[in-house]
């Protein structure tokens, strides 16, 4: 399997990847998490692409370029992928058609009120990356996970102007990537306002139809 999760922040293309990759025991490949990473490890690369993140800016194009060819590169990669976050521009679509072939593209589409809703009241574990929102998901116990306990934190893009910010980023970037894959026969429009169980339903149900 082959699959991309398009949709504006929020939308839920990393929540519903997560379900994915349990049922169909493929990677999910972020660009966002692969980033962050980074920026933990205080690489130069981490350092370099913090700046452009923390103001909700994307990072430039080759340097997730980059990352991306040397993920795909892996062996867990060979039996297939869920993208989530990657591409986001133009370019990034063209330089990941020379390396490998999508076979479907779930167009997530949820209103800027509802994002805004959804990012700045999400959590995320700091240990396992599961996530969480203070009202639509929440933990068993407030601030921590469910799965390990670790404490849960809220990213610094997560608030409200970084938020407004990457929503514009989104329309004039990455938006183009929606006719483009429509015109390529391969988008599947789905309703990410729906609940989680819902959303992922759809998208398994696409699914069956490229496996
Ligand atoms: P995400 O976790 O997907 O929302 O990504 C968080 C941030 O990482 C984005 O706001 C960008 O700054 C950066 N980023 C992630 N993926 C990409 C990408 N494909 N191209 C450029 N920047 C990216």
């Amino acid at each position: 399997m082959r699959l991309m999760m398009l949709g504006p922040p929020g939308a839920g293309k990393g929540t519903i990847a997560k379900k994915l990759i349990d049922k169909y025991a493929v990677p999910q490949l972020s660009t966002g998490d692969l980033l962050r990473a980074a920026v933990k490890e205080g690489t130069t690369l981490g350092l370099e692409a913090k700046k452009f993140m923390d103001a909700g800016e994307l990072v430039p194009d080759k340097v997730v370029i980059g990352l991306i060819k040397e993920r795909l590169a892996q062996r867990d990669c060979q039996k297939g992928f869920i993208l989530d976050g990657f591409p986001r521009t133009l370019p990034q679509a063209e330089a990941l058609a020379k390396i490998t072939t999508l076979q479907a593209v779930i167009n997530l589409d949820v209103s800027d009120e509802e994002v805004i809703v959804r990012l700045s009241g999400r959590r995320t574990c700091a240990k396992c990356g599961a996530i969480y929102h203070v009202r639509n998901i929440p933990p068993r116990t407030p601030g921590k996970c469910d799965k390990d306990g670790a404490d849960l934190f809220q990213r610094d893009d997560d608030k409200e102007e970084a938020i407004r910010n990457r929503l514009n980023v989104y329309r004039r970037q990455t938006m183009p990537l929606i006719d483009h894959y429509r015109a390529a026969g391969i988008l599947h429009d789905v309703d990410g306002a729906a609940g989680v169980d819902s959303v992922t339903a759809a998208s398994v149900k696409i699914i069956e139809t490229i496996k």
